[in-house]
């Protein structure tokens, strides 16, 4: 059993896939061919915000949006310490200083609550992460950010296609906040053949900027107005991402529909874990199928031993990691070290099996007792 099955995808879409990268290798525009635009259009659209800009990353998404910001040395951001690294690694090479602040024991995301005590006169923005596919408390944040003039970034690298319900009404995740970024890493819910992301915005001045940073700093060919970067998004990735959302609005459906199953049947189970926390006014698309559990290692050696990969997303929390000691500032985080200490995370793709779920869930029962 593969952790993510991405095969069974490639399959499935394959006629279209093939046909798709054809047609970019007929037509020869590498870099920024029609399928870049067609892409934005779509997945803007998709969103419901009025631009989308691809780039090369989602690490790159998060670098140039907060490029596009201004932000820099002396500059402080808020986010969390359980979270993959890129997160507050490029706040850190921008130059400026990574704050975390911890999350909700439940959920696992930042905690609201807890931010405006974080809050400097060096704060910039708010970077909430929508870890395992479910966005964060986004009207609090928001309602923070206003009152304290700071902009929000959404990271959304594990949350494309997650759905929430705040003031505004029903909304997509990526079009929540001001910026919204996410990654088409292949193990994510949207993925390429290969590197790629995206950024999201209803700001027309920001949308600009972006794109003149993710071509070194041009407003016209050789015209360089600003410092940028080479974060171009490949036509070819484009055009695999355009075929795959032939099947995404299934693909949602999957993952909410297994994430359900997953839950019945732990529940039923009776075993001695703990479910992740999913608010009412969200949903989680399940980027990670994520439990939290006590002796880890002697749980997943049973699993592993029955042919069941498992990962930890994330075994040590930022601010704990070598490179962030001395160049951020953290507030205390007792929930982020607990979960990094307990988290596990199950297979998880749209193609996986009910009966995949039941083996999963009666190995995990053996290894318990
Ligand atoms: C994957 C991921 C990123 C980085 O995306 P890449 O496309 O791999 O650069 C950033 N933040 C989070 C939370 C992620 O999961």
């Amino acid at each position: 059993m593969p952790f993510i099955d991405l095969k069974t995808q490639y399959r499935a879409l394959q006629p279209e896939i093939q046909r798709r990268i054809n047609q970019v290798l007929e037509h020869g525009q590498y870099i920024m061919g029609p399928e870049v635009k067609e892409l934005e259009e779509r997945l803007a659209a998709y969103t419901g915000a009025k631009y989308c800009i691809t780039v090369s990353s989602g690490t790159e998404a998060l670098l140039i949006s907060m490029m596009a910001l201004g932000i820099g040395p002396g500059d402080e951001v808020i986010t969390t310490p359980f979270t993959f690294a890129a997160t507050a690694e490029m706040i850190a090479i921008i130059g400026a200083t990574p704050v975390f602040v911890d999350i909700e024991a439940d959920t696992c995301l930042i905690d609201p609550g807890k931010i405006e005590a974080a809050i400097t006169p060096k704060t910039r923005a708010i970077m909430p992460v929508s870890l395992y596919g479910q966005v964060c408390d986004m009207d609090a944040i928001n309602a923070i950010a206003a009152k304290h003039g700071l902009t929000v970034i959404e990271d959304a690298a594990q949350s494309f296609g997650a759905t929430y319900t705040g003031k505004q009404g029903k909304g997509k995740s990526c079009n929540l906040s001001t910026i919204g970024c996410t990654s088409f890493f292949p193990s994510k819910p949207l993925g390429c053949y290969g590197d790629g992301g995206a950024i999201f915005t209803s700001d027309e001045n920001l949308a600009q900027a972006m794109r003149e940073i993710r071509v070194h700093g041009q407003s016209a060919r050789y015209r360089h107005t600003r410092i940028g970067v080479g974060g171009r998004m490949d036509t070819l990735q484009c055009a695999i991402v355009l075929a795959k959302l032939d099947r995404f609005d299934w693909e949602i459906e999957q993952r909410l529909a297994l994430g359900a199953s997953y839950r019945q049947h732990l529940t039923q189970a009776g075993i001695p874990i703990e479910l992740l926390g999913v608010r009412p006014d969200r949903d989680c698309i399940w980027a990670q199928y994520t439990i939290m559990v006590d002796q880890r290692e002697t749980v997943r050696a049973t699993l592993e031993a029955a042919g069941i990969p498992t990962a930890i997303h994330y075994p040590l929390p930022l601010n704990r990691q070598p490179a962030y000691e001395n160049i951020s500032r953290s507030m205390d985080t007792p929930n982020s070290e607990q979960a990094a200490k307990r988290v596990m995370s199950l297979p998880m793709s749209p193609d996986l099996q009910e009966t995949d779920i039941a083996l999963i869930v009666n190995t995990l029962k053996g290894a318990l007792q």
